[in-house]
């Protein structure tokens, strides 16, 4: 079976971009890690890993030699890519060289898929509710602004699948990061964050046009099937890839 990813309308009709969010799909890892795991550094068999990615990267028809991957840290830093290989830690990256693919690794936070079709630059987000705390998505915009000259109006952007409010209770203080009107009530002293509407307002309050905002709105926490959970499954979890990149 060949892996299963996911894409985009809103970022499909650009030709010679590539972008993919993988799903537990067509994977060979065993046990709890059944499935595509993609993530280096998770407990899961080495070897199972290493043929999950070249099964994942042979389906998308890229080099693991062209990738770009960060040192996730649940920050709000942004790395500017102009090589491929490690891109420091950070969980945000842009770039506008061609034959260069950012990556991410998620299960439960959201990625979001950034794409300015007139400057030709990209970016990729990993965004929990650290991230969405420290707005890395607004940051993200602004340094595409900063770096590469692009302009909001013209930036698609896609937001992958993540945890959705329901599966998703959170503290008081974390809760205290947000506003009432992504928390709903849930007891005395926990409330559920609506991580995915928090990112999309973060996208419009940068500039981002709603209607170049396309969300997959389907809950990894739920669809244990096709996504892996952190929230879920804990320490044994496995990791989905994000990627985008324009093709020489
Ligand atoms: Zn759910």
């Amino acid at each position: 079976m060949k892996p299963e990813i996911i894409t985009f309308t809103i970022l499909k009709k650009f030709g010679g971009l590539m972008h993919a969010f993988s799903t537990r799909k067509g994977g060979l890892s065993k046990g709890i890690f059944a499935g595509l795991n993609l993530g280096l550094n998770t407990n899961d068999d080495k070897e199972s890993i290493a043929e999950n990615r070249k099964l994942f990267f042979d389906v998308l028809d890229i080099s693991e030699k062209n990738l770009a991957i960060p040192g996730q840290i649940h920050s709000d830093r942004v790395s500017i890519v102009e090589e491929p290989g490690f891109a420091g830690e950070s969980d945000a990256l842009i770039t506008n060289k061609r034959g260069i693919f950012l990556t991410i690794q998620t299960a439960d936070c959201f990625p979001v898929f950034l794409f300015d079709s007139k400057q030709n630059a990209v970016g990729l987000v990993h965004s929990g509710w650290r991230g969405a705390a420290q707005n890395i998505v607004g940051k993200t915009i602004q340094s595409m602004r900063d770096y590469y000259n692009c302009k909001p109006e013209n930036i698609s952007t896609a937001i992958g699948p993540g945890i959705q409010q329901n599966c998703y209770q959170v503290d008081r203080k974390t809760a205290a990061y947000f506003t009432n009107a992504v928390l709903k009530p849930d007891g005395e002293n926990h409330y559920l964050l609506d991580l995915q509407l928090t990112i999309i307002n973060q996208l419009i309050n940068y500039g981002i046009p709603a209607d170049q905002i396309e969300t997959d709105g389907r809950c990894t926490h739920c669809e244990k099937e096709l996504f892996y959970s952190y929230r879920r499954d804990g320490n044994q979890s496995g990791r989905m890839m994000s990627l985008i990149g324009l093709k020489n």
